[in-house]
């Protein structure tokens, strides 16, 4: 197979996320299907702990598969914690795909888990699109209960006893 015949076959491309580089669509991608694998050299779980590498995908108990290579383009699918594709291994094989239909310029995201979660982006925020949108809310949120707290607070009713 010729590069540019799987190039032009992928649903996606690279592109610039709020984040760095990220993946998007091209193409109309169906719930459920296939989109991209996650690949990189397999490593034994007791040595890709000593590594520091925001890449590393634990499989099982065992194995680790270090996808820090820049042929690994399912490198670039940023985390969103309301992500439209998902990883599922089966046979320490990452598989990407997606959870909803994806439309041509989305960009393609999963839930990295609690573990990633927690290592990398917990302390500086999650930058994802949902957590910015709830961000946005709070904030405007926060700005109407400003604006009410001058107002006389609401009386509540009491129960009337004979
Ligand atoms: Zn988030």
């Amino acid at each position: 197979m010729s590069k540019t015949t799987s190039t032009s076959r992928r649903p996606f491309r690279i592109g610039r996320a709020k984040t760095g580089l990220g993946l998007f669509a091209t193409k109309l991608i169906r719930r459920g299907s296939f989109i991209v694998r996650y690949i990189g050299r397999m490593l034994p779980n007791r040595i890709a702990d000593e590594l520091d590498n925001k890449y590393l995908f634990e499989v099982n108990a065992r194995w680790t598969v270090d996808g820090s290579s820049r042929k690994n383009v399912a490198r670039y699918v940023n985390h969103s914690c309301r992500p439209n594709a998902e990883a599922d291994v089966k046979k320490r094989k990452i598989l990407i795909s997606a959870i909803k239909t994806i439309n041509p310029g989305d960009e393609i995201t999963y839930n990295y888990g609690r573990d990633y979660f927690n290592a990398f982006i917990k302390d500086h925020g999650c930058r994802c699109a949902a957590c910015h949108q709830k961000k946005l809310v709070r904030r405007s949120q926060h700005r109407s209960r400003k604006k009410r707290k001058g107002r006389k607070s609401r009386t509540r009713r009491t129960r009337t006893r004979n």
